[in-house]
């Protein structure tokens, strides 16, 4: 597959084998380009989480290789990748306050501490939260805790963010005022976003395109409108249209 020139991230010929037999990704050539919001789509163990997690450096192909821009990238750790990570469980440190919780990408690249203070500030403002920087997580709301993981994935400005079910431990309330949260963060900042969820309207509604995965193979990449009206074949019409 040719890189276009607004391709970001190229997947080509990527296989994941766990355990030297498991082979939970199939062969992925995928594309992801500057500024989409991509969502992978797809039941539960069909290789949306390794596929991200390879992307993020957590894993490593067991064939092929992925590219930011033209630098393959399979030998890159992930603080070297420039990827911002939010999961579903925050993953903040709980010993830590919020305002150092935000602040540890920015310590741990050897960000000059006046600039990081101004940094952690602008991002907790982004997020409405400057009111709690001295907190620790466990005084916060669950929607908070992920607002405030929302912050630390962004404040270093990566050239990408990895959402692995950032919204799946959260009310449907509280899902649903964080979705246009989310969104209003990809429109604003311009950033491109990698996002995984089992949930068919969260795709639907949020997505510039969906990769539908099954059984470690994306079976369909399109735009929502495109999936729903012309899905390739007998599973995605029965998956996306399940739920809706
Ligand atoms: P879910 O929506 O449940 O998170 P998923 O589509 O993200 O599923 P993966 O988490 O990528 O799927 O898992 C794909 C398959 O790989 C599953 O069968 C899972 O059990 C297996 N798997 C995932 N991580 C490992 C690992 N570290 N070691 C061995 N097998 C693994």
């Amino acid at each position: 597959m040719i890189a276009t020139t607004d391709t970001l991230v190229r997947f080509s010929g990527v296989q994941k084998t766990y355990d030297g037999e498991h082979l939970v990704v199939k062969s992925l050539d995928l594309d992801i380009r500057k500024g989409e919001f991509l969502t992978l789509l797809g039941p539960s163990g069909s290789g949306k989480t390794t596929t991200l997690m390879m992307l993020a450096g957590f894993e490593v192909p067991t064939h092929g290789d992925i590219f930011i821009g033209d630098r393959p990238i399979k030998n890159t750790p992930p603080h070297k990748r420039d990827i911002g990570m939010v999961f579903q469980n925050y993953a903040l440190f709980p010993h830590l306050t919020i305002e150092e919780n935000v602040a540890f990408p920015l310590s741990v690249r050897g960000v000059p501490k006046a600039e990081v203070k101004e940094r952690v500030r602008a991002a907790l403002d982004m997020i409405k939260l400057g009111n709690l920087a001295g907190r620790h997580p466990g005084q916060l709301s669950g929607g908070q805790q992920q607002r405030v993981a929302l912050a630390r994935a962004l404040v270093f400005n990566p050239a990408l963010v990895l959402m692995d079910e950032p919204l799946g431990a959260l009310d449907k309330r509280l899902r649903e005022h964080m979705q246009l949260e989310i969104k209003r963060l990809h429109e604003t900042m311009g950033l491109t976003v990698v996002y995984v969820t089992h949930d068919q309207g969260e795709a639907l509604t949020m997505s510039d395109r969906i990769a539908v995965f099954n059984d470690g193979i994306v079976q369909q990449i399109d735009r929502p409108d495109a999936l729903y009206e012309r899905p390739v074949n007998s599973f995605v019409a029965n998956f996306i249209g399940e739920n809706n």
